[in-house]
Order: C-alpha cells, then structure tokens, then sequence
C-alpha cells in the first residue's frame, strides 16, 4: 500500500478550544464567577475577561482551568484556593456547598448501608442553600458526581 499524507495530518496535535491543552481531555464550560471565587488572588489578574475557560477534571493533569484562546495563562492545581476532588486521591471532595467527601458517602453506606448525601443535597438545593458555581472548581452542580459517589461505595460495601 502506498503511503498517504492524510494519514500525516491526522497526527497533527490540534488545539481546539475545549479540549485540555496538556492531557487533550474535552473540558467543562465554566464562567469567569468560578475562576474569581476560586483562583488565588495574585493570579486572579491572569484571568482574561474575554475568554472562554473550560474545567478539565482528570485525575492526572495539572491544568485546572484553560482557554486556549489569546495565549491565556494556564491555570494548574497551584493556582485554586481548594483541592480539586477529581484530582485527588485523598480526601476526595465532592460536595463543595455542604462538605462530601468521597470518604464520608463509603463511611455512611458502611454504617448504615445507604447514603442519605443526594436526599440531603437535593433538599438543600430546593432551598436555594447551594453555591455551586462559586464553590465548586468544575461550576456546575455535584449531584452527578455524589450519585457517582454513592454507586462506588454501595459496589464496594457489596464485595
Ligand atoms: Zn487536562
């Protein structure tokens, strides 16, 4: 077979908007209300106002918050106020508004052999209790995260 120069330009590192610059990972809208809260007061001026950030959230990349727009500064693990539960091994932080780590949902669910965490967030989140998007690194909403959370510890709790 003859050699393709497509095949070429598919290994070309395309650097698109919402994708991490560093482990390619496609990220999470987040507005500027988020970076501000949560990014470390000398590097808040590094916050371009005009830009679109994205979260990434995998467990082994440094990046926290990026645009790949306009040579914005990269904003990494150092830059927060918090731990970023997604890229911690312990104590992992889930719930940002109300303190739930991933420890306290197994502990519970080994206790008493259910998680009352979602119950207790919901209704707080009806109350309007919830800060979100100022209090949690990713902007949006735990509950996909805690209910992931409660799966690991009720699947473990079964072995
Ligand atoms: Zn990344």
């Amino acid at each position: 077979m003859s050699t393709c120069c497509s095949i070429n330009n598919k290994k070309e590192k395309v650097l698109t908007p919402g994708n991490c610059p560093t482990c390619q990972a496609k990220g999470k809208k987040v507005g500027l209300i988020t970076l501000f809260q949560l990014i470390k007061r000398p590097f808040q001026k590094e916050i371009n106002r005009s830009s679109q950030y994205y979260f990434c959230s995998s467990k082994e990349c440094e990046v926290v918050y990026f645009s790949n727009q306009n040579n914005d500064f990269l904003f990494k693990k150092e830059h927060l106020i918090v731990k970023v539960g997604q890229k911690e091994s312990t104590p992992k932080q889930v719930c940002y508004c109300f303190d739930y780590t991933h420890q306290d949902i197994l502990e519970e669910v080994q206790k008493t052999g259910k998680s009352t965490a979602t119950q207790i967030i919901t209704q707080n989140i009806k109350e309007g209790l919830c800060a979100c998007e100022m209090r949690n690194p990713q902007g949006s909403c735990c509950l996909g995260n805690v209910k992931e959370a409660e799966n690991q510890a009720t699947e473990k709790c079964k072995k």
